[in-house]
């Protein structure tokens, strides 16, 4: 462990002031295993105070005009995005991504997320009826709901918080925001932007710690009337039950088991890239990746020869590496747990068909000690196997062929999950019928991970419950009034 005085030490940003803590958490650099920060270990007393700035700071932001939100929301995009390269940097030693998609993905897509609501708050208009008969006008208003409980997971951090505050604020609100432990620095170096782009002390306050002490000092709070939470499904159930005394606004974005489905009309050379990225993207740490392929039986040898080729290409190396495909898995116990899937599979008669145990993966000697680990592909798998039913979050995916039509979609519907599906078919009138009948909130055709924002982001069944996107946010984080004039 490195000395403390090396140590990158972070501090919460409450009411526009930067604050130490009482006690700290050791957060590691994934790529080589070594602690190279601390975070602040917050509880209630963090979250009590945040809560009386958030307070404060509500009517004055509240009571600002959408335009004039709007203009400090493209103020804040723009300091994002003169520090792209630092903040890159800094997500990928976070969260042992490859720089290349800090770059080009999470923080390009964090600039746009406050760009994005920015633009899209401008545009709402209210609904208005008349009911002659009566005499009677009708219109709706929407308010802000007050003071926004936000929790994010450490998968792609900045975006996802981002995602979050941005439709927050951009409505009127005032937020109270806890990234993951893991991944704590890139929110850190947002709040150094808040003050410049004009954003008022108190309107975003940024508390950090673990979810057990501060995320439950946040949900329980009764003057927090809604909590936006990505994370997995256990944690959602423990939300959902704090939240309950208090009839709490909830939006849950939650796991996947997504499944990829490849008819034999499929055009491979487009699909089998694709499909590789599915699985493998981020390490396989994204909420939409693939991890169950189901291939129709007549091209299944002939795709998993091409998809096995394809993945030992997909290159693990330092996240620093402009080659490398892939980076390191975010922590031990995350990369012992992936792991432990593969065993599993094994001791149940699965193969693997490259990966985990099977090819060797060659680092540089600083980095031995980082949570690595090759991109593996199992076959012969059954779908009752826990590998085809559980999340495993990580760079592991099952193929699995299939014979027709009736029973791939029955068996890609036969997991609690229900976030994702892709479908490779040329033929139109399958993939609308396919697309229709599957359990899932979205659904990419012949392709994977191209969003339009405007549109409903979620899940359906464990997936979650509710919808992001620039209607489905705003609806969430405002409130809607019936008004009823007669005249
Ligand atoms: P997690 O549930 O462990 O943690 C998510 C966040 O919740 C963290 O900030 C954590 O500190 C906090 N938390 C944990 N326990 C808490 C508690 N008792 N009360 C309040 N807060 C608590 O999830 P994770 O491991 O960080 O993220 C991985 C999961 O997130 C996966 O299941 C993945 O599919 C899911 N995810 C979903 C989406 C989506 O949009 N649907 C996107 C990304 C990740």
């Amino acid at each position: 462990m490195a000395g403390t005085k090396e140590l990158l030490m972070l501090e919460n940003f409450i009411d526009g002031k930067f604050l130490p803590c009482n006690s700290y958490i050791d957060s590691y650099d994934p790529s080589t295993g070594e602690v190279y920060c601390r975070v602040p270990d917050s509880g209630k007393e963090e979250i009590d105070a945040a809560v009386q700035a958030a307070r404060r700071a509500f009517p004055g932001w509240s009571s600002r005009s959408p335009q004039e939100r709007s203009q400090v929301l493209n103020k804040l995009a723009d300091l994002l995005e003169q520090s792209l390269e630092e903040l890159a940097q800094a997500e990928s030693r976070d969260q042992g991504k490859t720089l290349t998609l800090a770059r080009t993905m999470d923080i390009p897509r964090s600039v746009q997320n406050f760009r994005f609501f920015a633009s899209s708050v401008l545009h709402y208009t209210s609904e208005c009826t008349q009911m002659d008969h009566l005499g009677c006008m009708h219109y709706t208003v929407r308010t802000p709901v007050g003071i926004a409980g936000l929790i994010s997971p450490w998968n792609l951090p900045l975006y996802l918080l981002t995602w979050k505050i941005a439709p927050a604020i951009a409505a009127g609100n005032t937020v109270i925001a806890k990234p993951s432990e893991l991944t704590s620095v890139t929110a850190w170096m947002l709040c150094k932007l808040l003050d410049k782009a004009g954003v008022p002390p108190g309107v975003v306050n940024i508390v950090f710690g673990t979810g057990p002490r501060v995320g439950e000092a946040l949900v329980s709070h009764p003057e927090v009337p809604l909590i936006s939470f990505t994370g997995s499904q256990p944690t959602a159930e423990r939300i959902t039950q704090l939240s309950a005394p208090h009839c709490k606004k909830l939006s849950l974005e939650l796991g996947g088991k997504n499944p990829a489905i490849i008819f034999e009309d499929a055009n491979l050379d487009e699909c089998i890239p694709a499909t590789v990225r599915s699985s493998f993207a981020n390490q396989g740490e994204i909420c939409l990746c693939t991890s169950r392929i189901f291939v129709q039986k007549s091209i299944y040898s002939e795709f998993l020869k091409r998809f096995v080729e394809a993945t030992r290409k997909w290159k693990v190396s330092v996240p620093s590496d402009p080659s490398a495909s892939m980076g390191a898995l975010i922590s031990k116990a995350h990369l012992e747990k992936v792991r432990n899937y593969v065993k599993k599979a094994l001791t149940e008669g699965a193969r693997i068909q490259c990966g985990e145990g099977v090819d060797e993966l060659h680092l540089p000697a600083r980095n031995q000690a980082g949570y690595f680990m090759l991109p593996t592909v199992i076959t012969d798998i059954k779908d009752e196997s826990c590998c085809m039913r559980e999340e495993i979050f990580g760079p592991v995916t099952c193929v699995t062929p299939f014979h027709n039509e009736e029973e791939v979609i029955q068996r890609a519907n036969n997991v609690k999950y229900g976030l994702a599906a892709t479908v490779w078919s040329r033929d139109v009138g399958r993939v609308h019928r396919v697309a229709k009948k599957l359990q899932s909130g979205l659904v990419w055709t012949n392709c994977w991970l191209i969003r339009e924002l405007n549109l409903p982001f979620g899940g359906m069944k464990s997936s979650g419950i509710g919808r992001e996107g620039a209607k489905d946010s705003y609806d969430f984080f405002t409130e809607i009034k019936t008004i009823t004039v007669k005249h």
